[in-house]
């Protein structure tokens, strides 16, 4: 029987529309795994390599503000006590910033480090410090003495030649504010005693040749007790002692040291080396060849 021609047709259209179907359906699917490739793709280009540092970095430091975080040891104030450093290592700190000429002027050594320049100053630190300095400056002298009775060394007299460690003792080791009134009662009375190590390093640069220059903050009220005390403690035959006139009162000791020194090189001498226990003896103009440091934490003179 022949087929029906309607029907023939019908069918054939019916195939057509399933088979654009299920390509339809196959063209969806693969766009969506190319859509999600891509989405993953850009996904994992996003996130962090464990093999790298996150970006941005920021390293945040302490402010002041951040108060848990600020530490003393930062500070420049010797008031501020840090614990978890032990009380004798910040006066060695301390002490030290002083000797090297670090710290500010300063009027008076820390409350807390009394103890522990009293320590210094009474035991055996002090007297090793101090021959150390006049081992190293006797030294030199041997190296450069020219001999030709050009050469010239200055000596400080307060804690340079002559201690005042006796008077320092009844007035804290520094620890009292200083009083002239005082200190020149003591100074009057021509009993400072002599730094051993000092008087030996005085007689070698003598003995080669050297001129002895004895500039000192002292007055000229107070020449006459201290020729008798340098003499007393076996100091003699200086070349010049060199003490503030009026005129000189109202400078400070680096303008009126260095001035000195000034006259010294004028009058043709060469200044090799200079032994004090202040900055203020040794900087300024005119300076020498090399200067030698006397330890003195108990007073700072500008
Ligand atoms: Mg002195």
């Amino acid at each position: 029987m022949p087929r029906h021609p309607t029907a023939a047709a019908g069918r054939r259209l019916l195939t057509m529309f399933l088979a654009v179907a299920v390509l339809s359906v196959f063209v969806f699917a693969a766009a969506a795994a190319a859509a999600a490739e891509m989405v993953e793709a850009a996904v994992v280009e996003d996130a962090p390599s464990p093999h790298i540092l996150p970006r941005p970095l920021v390293i945040e430091l302490p402010t002041s503000t951040s108060s848990s975080l600020s530490s003393p040891a930062l500070t420049s104030s010797a008031e501020v006590v840090d614990d978890d450093v032990p009380v004798e290592v910040r006066c060695a700190s301390w002490r030290l910033a002083g000797e090297a000429n670090n710290l500010a002027p300063w009027k008076s050594l820390p409350p807390e480090c009394a103890a522990y320049v009293r320590d210094y100053l009474t035991g055996v630190a002090y007297r090793s410090d101090l021959e150390l300095v006049a081992r190293e400056a006797s030294a030199y002298a041997h190296s450069t003495a020219a001999g030709d009775a050009r050469d010239a060394w200055v000596f400080d007299v307060d804690e340079t030649l002559l201690s005042n460690l006796p008077y320092y003792a009844d007035h804290g080791y520094g620890l009292e504010l200083f009083d002239h009134r005082e200190f020149d009662k003591w100074v009057e009375r021509g009993e400072a005693p002599a730094i051993p190590s000092s008087l030996k390093l005085y007689n070698e640069v003598r003995e080669l040749g050297f001129k002895t220059f004895l500039l000192t903050g002292r007055s000229e009220g107070h020449e006459g007790v201290t020729v008798d005390n340098l003499n007393k403690q076996g100091f003699h035959d200086w070349d010049k002692l060199i003490l503030r006139a009026p005129a000189d009162r109202k400078k400070t000791a680096t303008i009126y040291k260095s001035e000195k020194r000034k006259e010294m090189e004028e009058e043709g001498y060469r200044i090799l080396g200079n032994s004090g226990d202040q900055w203020s003896d040794l900087l300024g103009f005119s300076t020498s060849a090399r200067s030698f440091k006397l330890p003195n934490p108990m007073y700072y003179i500008p």
